[in-house]
């Protein structure tokens, strides 16, 4: 095994879940952080099948599901006729030890990572630590980290893996183009702790409520439901996040005597970006700082995760020259192909189905959603592709079930 360590650039979902699989298999590994704790913003909430399957080496799954909440099946409404289509996990009952969804806030997994961490041998994680600058050579990387006080530190890696978020430093001082689009509407996510469950017939933890004026998505993690609202571009932030507003916002989903409580509010621009290379030499990219997409469908942070356990499957071989380097382009390709090919094109047709205006098509889009869901096999084949198990078993991640 090399002397130097891999560096992991971000303790995020990603960059934690990279770091630990290394660690795991002997590598030793550097994590440096910018921010000084584990960034506990709301915003990934969802865990599909095969990224608990793939952490459940990593021991965080059994207290991931006593945090979290089951979604065992989940629902297409329209606002004003309600259900159209409900999807049923338990169709994934042999395909899957995992047939649902587990709705569990993403900093609770970056903490159970580092709890995992601070125990392990040959891993390091440091807050308080911003990578400012890197140079590569043919025998290594040397990276510049920056402590809050402006004090700097050069580090030698074998290799610097790039898990720094969609305004990844790594990414850009490459010049990697992150070429895609930005869509129309921004999303307003509030978070409240009304139970939205005890008072709307039949809820689903997740549901994908569809309108040509206001589609809302709801979905309910173990802090509260999260209600996410459209917001053309041209509003004013201010205007669209106005607490006053907010609350117009969801009485209109459902009217209550009292004012929500909200204690969460955030306007997000949503785009579709695919980084143009994910391999530079002996710099890698993962996460969202190679690929961010639309947050319909839950996609993003498990996909990142994805990257994480495929790499891990190449780089330790690649550092102990069992492997030649040029494997890692073939991992760089495909993982590129699973962020173009796949979660581009279903986090795209989720968000356009959601707030379609023509009436016709979308008359049509739900008359397929509830054909497709009263048919088990197809059924079944829908929910091996959202839940992403297509796409991860496609790449040998994980095995499929015998007898499939
Ligand atoms: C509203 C919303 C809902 C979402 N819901 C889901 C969902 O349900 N399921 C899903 O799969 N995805 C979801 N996502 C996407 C998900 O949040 C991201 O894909 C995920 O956070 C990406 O993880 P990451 O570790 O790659 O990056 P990040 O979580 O952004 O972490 C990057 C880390 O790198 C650090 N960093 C940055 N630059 C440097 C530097 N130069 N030096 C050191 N450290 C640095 C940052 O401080 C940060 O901690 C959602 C996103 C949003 C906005």
């Amino acid at each position: 095994m090399s002397q130097s360590p891999v560096i992991v650039v971000g303790a995020g979902p990603v960059g934690l879940s990279v770091a630990a699989t290394l660690a795991d298999q002997g590598v030793d590994v550097q994590v440096f952080e910018s921010r000084s704790d584990v960034d506990r913003e709301p915003r990934a909430s969802t865990f599909h099948a095969p990224t608990l399957e793939l952490l459940e080496p990593l021991g965080v799954v059994e207290s991931m599901i006593e945090r979290g909440l089951i979604a065992d099946r989940y629902q297409h409404r329209d606002r004003e006729r309600g259900i159209v289509a409900e999807f049923d996990f338990r169709l994934l009952a042999e395909d899957t030890r995992y047939p649902f969804r587990l709705q569990c806030e993403q900093h609770k997994l970056c903490d159970l990572l580092l709890a995992r961490l601070e125990d392990a041998e040959h891993v390091q994680v440091r807050f308080d630590a911003e990578v400012t600058s890197f140079r590569q050579d043919d025998a290594g990387v040397d990276v510049e980290v920056t402590a809050p006080d402006g004090r700097a530190q050069w580090h030698r890696a074998s290799h610097l893996v790039a898990a720094d978020g969609a305004s990844s430093t790594v990414r850009q001082q490459l010049g990697i183009a992150f070429d895609g689009m930005t869509y129309g509407d921004r999303y307003l996510v509030l978070n409240t702790r009304f139970p939205f469950e005890e008072h709307l017939t039949d809820l689903a933890r997740v549901n994908y409520v569809s309108d040509p004026e206001e589609y809302v998505v709801l979905l309910q993690a173990p802090a509260g439901w999260r209600v996410l609202f459209p917001v053309p571009d041209d509003l004013d932030p201010e205007v669209a996040t106005d607490p006053e507003a907010c609350q117009r916002r969801l009485q209109g989903v459902l009217a209550t005597d009292e004012p929500y409580e909200i204690f969460h509010t955030k306007l997000y621009r949503i785009h579709q970006r695919v980084a143009e290379r994910f391999r530079d030499g002996r710099v890698l990219l993962i996460g969202d700082a190679a690929h961010i997409n639309s947050p319909i469908g839950g996609m993003g942070m498990n996909n990142g995760i994805h990257d994480a356990f495929a790499l891990a499957r190449v780089l330790p071989d690649v550092i102990g020259g069992r492997r030649p380097h040029g494997e890692l382009d073939d991992w760089a390709r495909r993982r590129r192909e699973v962020a173009r090919e796949y979660v581009r094109a279903i986090t795209d047709r989720n968000s356009r189905a959601l707030g379609e205006r023509d009436e016709a098509a979308r008359r049509q889009h739900q008359q397929e959603l509830a054909a497709t869901a009263a048919d088990p096999e197809r059924a079944r084949a829908w929910l091996l592709r959202s839940s992403m198990l297509t796409a991860v078993r496609s790449q040998g991640l994980i095995p499929a079930p015998s007898g499939h």
